[in-house]
């Protein structure tokens, strides 16, 4: 909320929350006023309309691509299908992955997608029809490209769309080498690399079980050490939350409560998530879940008593109204702008660890990096070194059997020898990313005295835009 000239209180835009949050950072950061307006602009906003025969009737379907920063190029970032979709929401959502890649180093200017349409009620053949129009209409503005702007999934897209937009591409641009390379989150049929489709629930995973690993952090909200035994609600079972949830169900965590469109489902004793992927595909719902009570009213799910909070959704579903009645001690943000700067503000207040999403949802372009580096070097992972590191350990453990005169076991032997394949250095480059991001974020503020996770994140983005612009000689 803000007050305007007649001091009329009127809501915050998406946009308007992440600068806030962006200017709160900015207090740390002694540099012109002129080259922060730069930063926290969106430099190109493309909207459009283009009609698709559905039926017998012509519809006219609103879409976005929003560049919010050249900084770095590719752009890079999702593009959603919601009825929901509106210009400031992707013009957000645009920011948020610029200052994304900056957290985690990843080389790209951030942008995003989206067309407004509700996936679930349209056919199949419709949406491959409106996903190939709209790509159509990017490649005619220039929107789209391995070295312009390239897209990836995010709420209500997957592979799928990924591949119709990679066919679109190719065949409007015949022999293009580096075709592939435009878009991400394809198949691995299609030039995909193994891992993305797990890799932001996984990064999800790695970020809150580093601050889990950190002794001084637990103490400070009363939670031990470790994730085993930790009480986690996820909302939304969608790519994001599904992933997330195994990983951390797998850890030892107890995933206390679901919670999906149609209602909530909660067990203090812990729900088997694949159970309940299993359940939902039988029966098209989580609700009913043997052994689970349901909770009608989703959104009610996310006031239970847990530990961890992980909303996987949707934005501002933590708000003004609800967030007194929130239990969770740790807040991990997977979706992007979960919650709103009034209910930050109360937990703050209250303790709660909040994780923001610019750092915790980065798994997903951090691996779409790793994919796009892939398909420009026109090389799987591991093809080359594979073999050799094989031969190589093998070497090596012939000479200490021989020194040692001991000989190992074959299954001791398997796990030694091992090259690494695709998925072993994309998951291993992931972790190290999301360690690493999360110490530095840590790290920022302890050292400045900065009071929340949040504005350290946009801190340590800010910074690290502005020493790209100063290298390419854009700034004074
Ligand atoms: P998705 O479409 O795969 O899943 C979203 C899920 O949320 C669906 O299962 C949907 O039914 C559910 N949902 C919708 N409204 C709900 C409600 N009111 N209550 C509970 N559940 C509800 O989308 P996703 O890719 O998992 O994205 C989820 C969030 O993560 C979004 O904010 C997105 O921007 C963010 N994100 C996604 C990625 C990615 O790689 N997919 C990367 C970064 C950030």
């Amino acid at each position: 909320m803000y007050k305007n000239k007649q001091s009329k209180t009127i809501p915050c835009s998406f946009f308007n929350c992440i600068e806030k949050n962006f200017d709160k950072a900015a207090r740390f950061i002694p540099i012109e006023k002129g080259l922060l307006e730069q930063i926290k602009a969106c430099n190109s906003v493309y909207r459009m309309h283009f009609p698709v025969k559905i039926g017998k009737e012509i519809k006219v379907i609103e879409a976005y691509r929003v560049q919010h920063s050249h900084h770095k190029l590719p752009c890079k970032g999702g593009i959603r299908y919601s009825i929901k979709v509106n210009q400031d929401e992707i013009m957000t959502l645009a920011a948020l992955m610029t200052y994304k890649c900056a957290i985690v180093d990843v080389p790209f200017g951030g942008a995003k997608g989206g067309i407004k349409i509700d996936p679930q009620t349209i056919s199949k053949d419709n949406i491959e029809k409106i996903t190939r129009r709209y790509t159509s209409e990017l490649i005619r503005k220039n929107f789209i490209g391995p070295g312009i702007d390239v897209p990836a999934p995010d709420y209500g897209t997957g592979e799928r769309e990924m591949s119709w937009i990679f066919d679109t591409f190719s065949s409007i641009c015949p022999g293009d080498v580096n075709a592939l390379a435009c878009v991400t989150g394809k198949p691995i049929s299609q030039g995909g690399v193994r891992g993305r489709k797990e890799a932001t629930g996984l990064g999800v995973f790695y970020g809150i079980r580093e601050l889990c690993r950190m002794k001084e952090d637990m103490l400070s909200v009363g939670l031990d050490v470790g994730l085993v035994g930790k009480k986690i609600i996820i909302q939304g079972l969608g790519n994001v939350g599904y992933h997330a949830a195994t990983f951390f169900h797998e850890a030892g965590a107890i995933i206390v409560a679901l919670a999906e469109r149609e209602g909530a489902i909660y067990n203090k004793n812990g729900l088997d998530v694949s159970q309940v992927i299993f359940h939902l595909k039988n029966t098209r719902s989580i609700l009913n879940f043997p052994g689970a009570k349901n909770i009608d009213n989703t959104e009610k799910a996310l006031e239970l008593e847990c530990d961890i909070l992980i909303p996987a959704a949707l934005e501002n579903v933590i708000h003004k109204n609800n967030v007194n009645q929130i239990k969770a001690k740790i807040i991990g943000e997977a979706a992007n702008g979960p919650i709103t700067p009034e209910a930050d503000e109360i937990l703050e207040k209250k303790g709660v660890i909040i994780i923001p999403d610019i750092y915790l949802n980065a798994g997903g372009v951090t691996v779409s990096y790793f994919e796009w580096l892939k398909n420009l070097s026109h090389v799987r992972y591991g093809r080359i070194e594979k073999r050799f590191s094989e031969n190589m350990n093998a070497e090596l453990l012939q000479v200490i059997e021989n020194t040692c005169r001991k000989k190992i076991s074959i299954e001791e032997k398997k796990i030694i020898l091992k090259g690494a394949r695709e998925i072993d250095l994309v998951r291993s480059g992931l972790e190290d990313t999301m360690i690493s991001g999360f110490h530095k974020i840590r790290d920022l503020k302890k050292s400045s005295k900065i009071k929340n996770m949040r504005t350290a994140a946009f801190v340590l983005a800010i910074n690290k835009i502005i020493e790209s612009y100063e290298k390419s000689g854009i700034f004074p």
